[in-house]
């Protein structure tokens, strides 16, 4: 194996570090920064995500809040929740757990959030604003995949730089914030021809397709770097065998747990890339990081005197 491994689990953890210090300091003014989650119904997996972004908030010290309501919620119902938590000014991030059930109108209630308590970075308010280089709270997951490339040092203007995935959560947040850090940028979805030789010619690669191993290690430009958004869960084991045939240590956990996790590049690329993040490792902690990183930030923008002064997570975060 060639790549350097980017390692999303210590970035969080320096993050972490540099969001413990503010905290403190806007305590020190009497802010204590606040993220309130809403988890409609009762799915696993979102229960599990809401728990984690709750874990991380007491470990930083910021407050936080769970508002249930039951699946049979209605639209109306979710819009005066929101208005509540747009009135409290305790409240500076707000965050609704997606999906929502099929009943709830999921824009009408993403754009009743105040834009700037969207720590999701999801209004179209703040879509316009990152469209328009200006200043405002971007989506976690690409802000995430900008603190991996800038905290490695990894060289991105005048860089090719490719985006696999033209979704408003990813990949179309992604290509802008390339494009404002001065990468030239291509953008692919289902639709493009050669993607090999698109991925080929480029010294980054951002992968956010949802297609486990789909990107060949054989397609990448020997030396870029490669940021795996994708996060899939393989369970046949033909397909595991495939994906996993140079890494046997790998493929024993499968053979033992049934299932593996796997990113959208093939993990044979580790003997391509110059540098590669792990699935998982990689960009999965930047999701949380970057949402209490907004959280912070919010709070500083809406409540504190020293609004104005830059620190190293807003300015490295992409704000521009
Ligand atoms: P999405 O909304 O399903 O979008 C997938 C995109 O990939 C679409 O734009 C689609 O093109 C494109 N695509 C699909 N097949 C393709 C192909 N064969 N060639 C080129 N492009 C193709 O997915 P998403 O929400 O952006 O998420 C993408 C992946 O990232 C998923 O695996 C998801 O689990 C993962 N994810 C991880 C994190 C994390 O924290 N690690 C966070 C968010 C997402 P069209 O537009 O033409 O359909």
């Amino acid at each position: 194996m060639t790549a350097r491994l980017l390692d999303g689990t210590k970035i969080r953890d320096e993050i972490f570090a540099e969001l413990k210090s503010e905290v403190v300091r806007l305590g020190s003014e009497g802010i204590r920064p606040g993220l309130a989650a809403v988890l409609v119904g009762e799915n696993p997996a979102s229960q599990l995500y809401v728990r984690s972004k709750i874990a991380a908030c007491e470990q930083l010290g910021l407050a936080s809040w769970m508002h249930t309501p039951p699946a049979s919620v209605t639209t109306d119902q979710m819009l005066r929740l929101v208005q509540d938590l747009n009135n409290d000014n305790a409240v500076d991030g707000i965050l609704i757990q997606l999906p929502l059930p099929a009943q709830v109108d999921t824009k009408r209630v993403l754009e009743a959030v105040d834009p700037a308590k969207d720590v999701d970075g999801f209004h179209p308010v703040n879509l316009g604003r990152l469209v328009s280089g200006r200043p405002g709270l971007v989506a976690c997951t690409p802000a995430g995949c900008m603190e991996i490339l800038r905290r490695n040092k990894i060289q991105i203007e005048g860089a090719n730089a490719v985006v696999l995935g033209r979704s408003d959560i990813v990949g179309k947040p992604m290509a802008l914030l390339l494009m404002h850090a001065n990468a030239t940028v291509t953008i692919c979805h289902s639709k493009t021809r050669d993607l090999a030789g698109v991925v080929h010619r480029s010294d980054i690669v951002v992968a956010a397709m949802g297609k486990a191993g789909y990107v060949q290690a054989d397609w990448i430009r020997p030396g870029a770097a490669v940021i795996d958004v994708g996060t899939n869960k393989v369970t046949n084991a033909k397909e595991a065998e495939s994906l996993l045939r140079n890494f046997p240590a790998r493929l024993e956990k499968f053979r033992a747990k049934g299932s593996t996790l796997v990113g959208d590049v093939h993990p044979d690329a580790a003997n391509t890339a110059g540098a590669l993040t792990p699935v998982p490792g990689g960009v999965g902690p930047m999701t949380i990081t970057m949402l209490m990183s907004n959280t912070v930030k919010a709070a500083r923008l809406r409540r504190s005197k020293a609004s104005s002064t830059t620190d190293a997570v807003q300015s490295s975060a992409g704000a521009r």
